[in-house]
Formats: structure tokens, sequence, C-alpha cells
């Protein structure tokens, strides 16, 4: 989102910061992480080009920041220590961490999934906003100083009857349902997805990228994590399903950003007990290291 926030807050973000040192390969960033302005968003760097973020776990609900009237105030339940098992998962196959960013602050107070309008109403809630995104964009700059290109996996929660991962690349569920040889000749369809940049790098076609069996959806599935879009699982009509929103938006290529981008909603039993999270984090792992192989003609170690 350097377009619309200006690389200068992210250097403030970084400067305003509590010292924290620099993540040294083969070790776990284990510090309280850098904060914002504010203090609610916690930001540990990594060195793979891999950024994850959780906006919707947070705990702080300070009665000096009014509630949100508008909008979804959901918590999303054991999204922060799956996305600790991801990266812990991931320090351990590749020596290396990704970037992890994480909001502390309640969403009854900021959503940062949505724009800046919708997830803020009071004024430090705004500034939590900003040090969300300042803190995405900063790992974003810190992939891009290493590595032509980068993935962002925005994580999430979902409270739906079917147990799968649910994978949004902003594409509805129309788009979904379109036939692979529609979505490998309409190059318009690509182009609206948070893998714009990609689609147009990897060797595979469109449909394999989204639900063939080197897509996300498709790697996981054949590691015993139902997910759609994927070879073996689709949207029925009526199927409840969450394409994406701001983050990946903001942060993804659809728009000209350089990192691609995913939405993940992880079903209940894919992360309420640590073995679940541990499991869910291991296949993630293993999925990455062919996915960025396959795709990015990029190996993780
Ligand atoms: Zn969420």
């Amino acid at each position: 989102m350097t377009r619309c926030l200006p690389a200068l807050l992210a250097s403030l973000l970084l400067s305003a910061c509590a010292p924290s040192p620099p993540p040294t390969q083969g070790t776990v960033t284990t510090d309280q992480g850098r904060t914002g302005v504010t203090g609610y968003i916690r930001y540990w760097p990594g060195d793979l080009p891999i950024v994850l973020s959780v906006p919707h776990d947070g705990a702080l609900a300070p009665a000096g920041i009014p509630d949100r009237t508008t909008g979804v105030t959901v918590r999303d339940s054991h999204a922060r220590a799956l996305a600790e098992a991801i990266r812990d998962a991931l320090q351990a196959r590749f020596g290396r961490a990704p970037h992890l960013v994480v909001c502390e602050l309640s969403r009854r107070k900021v959503d940062g999934n949505r724009p800046l309008a919708e997830g803020a109403a009071d004024p430090q809630a705004a500034q939590a906003w900003r040090d969300y995104h300042g803190a995405i964009d900063a790992a974003e700059q810190a992939v891009l100083a290493r590595s032509p290109h980068g993935l962002y996996l925005d994580i999430h929660s979902h409270g739906h009857p079917k147990q799968r991962l649910e994978i949004g690349y902003l594409l509805k569920a129309d788009d979904l349902r379109l036939t692979d040889l529609r979505l490998d000749t309409d190059a318009t369809v690509a182009a609206r997805s948070s893998l714009r940049a990609l689609s147009r790098r990897t060797p595979a076609k469109f449909s394999e990228l989204i639900r063939g069996a080197t897509s996300l959806g498709g790697l996981l599935g054949a590691r015993g994590l139902p997910a759609v879009p994927s070879p073996t699982e689709s949207l029925l009509n009526g199927d409840p399903y969450f394409s994406g929103a701001f983050d990946i938006e903001a942060h993804g290529s659809r728009d000209g950003g350089r990192l691609d981008a995913a939405q993940l909603e992880v079903p209940r039993m894919l992360r309420d007990t640590p073995e679940h999270r541990a499991a869910t984090a291991q296949a993630i792992a293993e999925s990455l290291e062919v996915y960025f192989e396959r795709h990015f003609g990029t190996r993780l170690r």
C-alpha cells in the first residue's frame, strides 16, 4: 500500500518503535516485536518473502476508545495463535521466519481489514489502523529489498458449517464457478484477483494457480486440510464464502502492489487446539515450499 500510505509513514513507524534487534538467521524473534505510535500493533520482522497479518484477534478494549457502531465486531478466535504456529513451522522448516503483524486492539475498536472510514471512528483507533497498515507496508518493503516478489497471507477464523479453509483471492463465487477454459483465456479474471502479478509470472495456467493441484488449496488438500477453491472442493449455491477484503486489496497485487496475497479463513477444527494448529501450520509450511518453487520459481531453502 505504499502508493496509499507514503513510505515516510513506514519509516516514522519504525523510528518511533521500541528498539528491536534485527532478526538473525536461524532464530525466532521472541521479543515483543516492534510497536507503532499507539502500542496496539506488533510487528515481528522476518527474513522470508512471506508476510502474515492478524487483524481480528485483538483482546485490548480500552474504555477510552469508543466501540465502533457499524460493521462486524466479532473476534477471530485462535487466529493469532495459529499465525504464531505458522511462523514457528516456517522457521523450523526453512531456518527463516516470515514477517508477522498483529493488531492487539479489539475489533470492537478498530478493524484493519476495512477502509479507514468503516474500520475506525475514533482518532486513537484511526492511528492504530494507520500503524497496522504502516507495519504491513514496512514488512512489504523489507521483503522487496531482498526479493522481487513475495506472498502476503491475511489470517482469519470463520464459523461457517463446512470445516474447510476458505482462501480468498478477491474473486467472487461466480468467478470461481467459471470453467477452466474461461479462467485461462479471459485475462480480466486474473486481473481482478490478488494474485494478478503472480498470474503473469507463474508458468501455470490461472485455473491451476487458484484451484489446481499446485494451488494453495490443492497443496493443502493433499496434506489433509480441505480448502476451497481446490481440485476437490467447490462452492455450491448458498455456500458462505469469504473472498477477501481490504487487507489484500490494499497490499496485494491487484491494484499494482508487488506482493501477491490471499486471505486465509480457517475453520474451527483446524485452529482450536495447539495440536490442530501445529498440524495446520505444518501443512501450510510444506505447501508454501512447493508453491514458491512452482509459481514464483523460488526455493525457500
Ligand atoms: Zn477476520
